[in-house]
């Protein structure tokens, strides 16, 4: 039954590809746990429900009053992320991402 050699590198192959299987379901496991959550969404019901914009410099200040020159999620004290980070969490955000330049009307100075 064995004794054909293309049934053998056949099987040989098989058997290969399935002792490597966990390998690279191991090496791949860990990419997608550090990938970083998707960023929130200024139109989404969430970004909507704290007047998120992604970019603090096209705030409208008609619309949200409580804005002022110089004040970014960077600078906001419920940011997460790292200084020079282009994203990161928020204290408020749950399982999404806010760029650091953005902006809400739940922005609050560091303490
Ligand atoms: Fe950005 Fe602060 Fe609003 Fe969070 S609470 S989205 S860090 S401004």
């Amino acid at each position: 039954m064995l004794n054909n050699p293309s049934r053998r590198r056949w099987i040989k192959a098989a058997l290969l590809g399935l002792a490597a299987t966990p390998l690279a379901l191991k090496s791949a496991a860990p990419a997608r746990a550090d990938a970083a959550p998707p960023l929130l969404d200024e139109t989404s019901a969430s970004g909507k429900s704290i007047g998120y914009v992604a970019d603090a410099a096209k705030v409208d200040v008609a619309t949200h009053p409580r804005y002022q020159s110089g004040q970014t999620c960077r600078n906001c004290s419920q940011y997460l992320g790292e200084a020079g980070d282009r994203a990161g969490g928020c204290a408020l955000v749950l399982g999404q991402w806010v760029l650091a330049g953005a902006w809400c009307d739940a922005w609050e100075a560091m303490p």
